[in-house]
């Protein structure tokens, strides 16, 4: 089969290996779409730095069941599935509380639990082994669209699902980087919260593409945003701002616009930083909760399942050939893809 290999630092490559084998509780998946993720770049960029080479990219998966371990019963061949983006041990105090994205076992104190695509071997491929427990039916959903729910739908829920106290009826919700993980989060916010939504990007076709998800207001993200979004909350602030980006101005915006007591979700990567002090004349207004979010829950995961089932949540998705990785990746880099690259196999 053929797939799309990480072998050195910032370089991927198409090459034909043996379907590989499962054990008595895998599932073989043969893969329907594999997302691409902005951290795939990062993760080329990281070059000598990253710590795996060798294994398949590819942390969005979906597909169908093709082969079932012998010990597994309730799966069928041509189930539609998709792959959990976190694969944590399922066992362990973090995951018994529905903490999976933080378990003690497959991560630890400072790195990413356990991710097919960032290590193990992930979805750009024809096919796929991945247990059981780490996968979900989605029926009816076609997998080729569903597959960037796996992170680009489950990683903002998470987030979301951290700050819905705040998410009342009459609350302000600030997006920042309507991209793959954006388009979907505003959507998760508009179908699941009474939150007036505030988006933002620099580009203009991703600021059409929110206004058409129905945005209250689209702000173009620019020095001026800031105090335009203070001006729309009686210079109180957001009650809570998702930012999808991460980058020094997308940081700086979040950290100037944020309420007494809100939210702020930090999920996009870019290496932004910010003064966070404790004392009188402080960073943050009083009771700003931070988070730097990484993915999500088996949870998080059946309800962007359930959303995208009742029409609530649907992905944009650009298709590519999997033997054009490269074009697709190109064109990610270029700002070209507006919602998600989706590499067919
Ligand atoms: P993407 O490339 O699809 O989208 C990024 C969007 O940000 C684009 O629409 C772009 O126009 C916009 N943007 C760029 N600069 C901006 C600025 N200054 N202000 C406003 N918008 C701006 O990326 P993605 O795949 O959605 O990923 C977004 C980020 O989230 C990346 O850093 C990625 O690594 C990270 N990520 C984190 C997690 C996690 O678990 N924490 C999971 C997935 C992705
Ligand atoms: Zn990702
Ligand atoms: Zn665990």
């Amino acid at each position: 089969m053929q797939a799309v290999k990480l072998v050195s630092p910032g370089k991927m490559e198409l090459q034909d290996i043996p379907v590989p084998e499962i054990g008595p509780d895998e599932i073989l998946v043969k893969v329907a779409g594999a997302g691409l993720c902005h951290s795939d770049l990062h993760v080329l960029h990281m070059g000598e730095e990253w710590p795996f080479f060798g294994g398949t990219v590819g942390h969005e998966g979906a597909g169908w069941v093709e082969k079932v371990g012998s010990a597994l019963e309730g799966y069928s061949t041509g189930d539609a599935v998709l792959i959990s983006v976190v694969w944590a041990c399922g066992h362990c105090r973090s995951c018994v509380e529905g903490r999976d994205n933080e378990c003690e076992v497959n991560g630890s104190r400072m790195q990413f639990p356990t991710t097919p695509g960032l290590g193990p071997d992930g979805a750009m491929a024809e096919y796929m082994v991945v247990k059981a427990r780490h996968l979900d039916k989605i029926g009816d959903l076609d997998p080729i669209q569903a597959a960037p729910l796996a992170d680009a739908g489950v990683t903002p829920m998470h987030a979301i699902n951290s700050a819905r106290s705040r998410l009342t009826p009459g609350s302000t919700a600030v997006v920042i980087g309507i991209g793959g993980l954006g388009h979907l989060g505003l959507q998760i916010l508009k179908a699941t919260t009474g939150a007036r939504i505030i988006a933002l990007d620099t580009d203009d076709a991703r600021l059409e593409l929110a206004r058409n998800l129905g945005a209250d207001l689209v702000l173009k993200s620019d020095s001026a945003a800031a105090q335009r979004i203070l001006d729309e909350t009686n210079q109180y602030g957001a009650d809570a701002v998702f930012d999808f980006v991460g980058v020094q101005p997308t940081v700086d915006l979040a950290t100037a616009v944020i309420a007494p007591g809100g939210m702020l979700r930090f999920v996009g990567l870019g290496g932004g930083k910010f003064d966070y002090f404790v004392g009188v004349g402080q960073a943050l207004p009083w009771g700003a909760d931070v988070q730097l979010s990484y993915g999500g829950t088996r949870a998080d995961q059946l309800q962007v399942i359930a959303l995208a089932q009742q029409g609530k949540l649907g992905v944009e998705i650009t298709k590519y050939p999997l033997a054009d990785f490269q074009t697709a990746f190109d064109d990610l880099e270029a700002g070209r893809i507006t919602g998600r690259a989706v590499l067919i196999p």
